[in-house]
């Protein structure tokens, strides 16, 4: 797809043309991935963070949020709950905590693939080679990490380098993200969607990215306001001007998950959290109509659930584990769609492995 085309479907407000693009990401979801959803069991380890992201709750100067971190007890409790529900894949994300050391995340991955069937995600940030090598080696099977914008301007201005590291110290996200797809992870990642300043020619750069990294998932979601953060002082960031700025609004956010099944077919992409926060009542599911494959069922204990606050209002926040297996699970049927059992492995990762696979028709 060219770059003006996607620039069009991001600008484009007729009903009548959005549904051709509902309808066109809705038949390429099913011919590629097929009509099942995936369920990812999502664990929050741990809300400490050494970083400084000028957009997040969980940032290191937010002195107003309490911390934690889960135990491996209860980490396993959860991996528990995600087998006795019939999950296939865990999904262990955490802010940069350094004491969620190297040879503590091996521990719990060999654990966990050890004591379960389960597939391993991490989403632990910005993380040395050794430790990525090193958990890789332990079992674990995808990473994710968003490049949240592929604007670098933008991308230095709110995201700025760890504390005490200087910039020329730090690996790129992007380079990271090669370093994953050389230790055989399937690979994820994406961007968020309205953030201050973000033209719809940068968030169509974005989307073309998305092809060119081939990614095995692609996450999105709008930019919330968080007001303890740098980023939702409105006399320091501004708009993009002249009428170029991206809304981070729920129709926006369609257009680019029907766009990243468009240009990435065979990639697992959630219907995300953050869709759901700006829809409560159907934003899950017209993300799943709309190109998404993969839902994540929050299973972290009920007590931190909270305190996981990237952005105020999170959906799902009140609800146990067992409520929103049920919540969920009841949307899904509701559309007509299975519940996908097994692992889930992106298709998009197994043709590479097997080229013989790998034309798009
Ligand atoms: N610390 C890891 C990282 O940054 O990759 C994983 C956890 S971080 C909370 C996961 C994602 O949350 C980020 O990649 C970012 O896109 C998203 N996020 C953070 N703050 C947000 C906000 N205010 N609105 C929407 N998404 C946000
Ligand atoms: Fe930390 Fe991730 Fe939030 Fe940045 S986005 S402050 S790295 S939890």
């Amino acid at each position: 797809m060219q770059h003006q085309e996607i620039i069009d479907w991001l600008r484009e407000s007729a009903p009548i043309r959005l549904d051709d693009l509902w309808r066109l990401a809705d038949q390429t979801r099913q011919q590629y991935v097929g009509g099942e959803v995936h369920l990812r069991g999502l664990i929050e380890l741990s809300n400490y963070c050494v970083r400084l992201c000028g957009y997040c709750g969980l940032r290191a100067g937010n002195a107003a949020l309490r911390r934690y971190r889960m135990t491996d007890e209860e980490v396993m409790a959860s991996v528990r709950s995600a087998v006795g529900y019939g999950y296939g894949t865990v999904v262990l994300q955490s802010g940069e905590d350094p004491q969620l050391t190297g040879p503590r995340i091996s521990d719990l991955v060999r654990r966990i693939k050890r004591e379960t069937p389960l597939a391993v995600t991490l989403s632990l940030g910005e993380r040395t080679y050794e430790e990525l090598a090193s958990w890789r080696e332990a079992g674990a099977d995808r990473y994710l990490l968003r490049f949240e914008t592929s604007n670098r301007r933008l991308y230095d201005q709110i995201h700025p380098p760890r504390p005490a590291s200087g910039s020329n110290a730090e690996r790129s996200r992007f380079a990271i993200l090669e370093e994953l797809r050389r230790l055989g992870y399937e690979v994820g990642s994406g961007v968020m969607i309205g953030i201050p300043g973000q033209t719809y020619d940068d968030l169509a750069n974005d989307i073309e990215l998305f092809a060119r990294l081939d990614l095995d998932m692609i996450g999105v979601g709008p930019y919330l306001r968080h007001p303890d953060t740098p980023l939702a002082d409105r006399n320091a960031w501004c708009d993009a001007p002249g009428g170029q700025q991206v809304p981070a609004d729920e129709t926006t956010t369609y257009k680019v998950i029907a766009l990243a099944r468009l240009v990435c077919p065979r990639a697992n992409i959630p219907a995300t959290t953050a869709l759901a926060t700006l829809n409560r009542a159907a934003g899950r599911e017209l993300g799943l109509e709309r190109g998404a494959n993969v839902v994540m069922p929050n299973l972290t204990p009920q007590k931190y659930r909270a305190l996981y606050e990237i952005y105020p209002d999170k959906a799902c926040i009140a609800e146990t584990g067992e409520a929103c297996h049920h919540c969920l699970t009841g949307r899904i049927r509701s559309l007509g769609r299975q519940i996908a059992r097994g692992r889930g492995d992106s298709p998009n990762h197994k043709a590479r492995s097997t080229p013989d696979n790998t034309s798009v028709q």
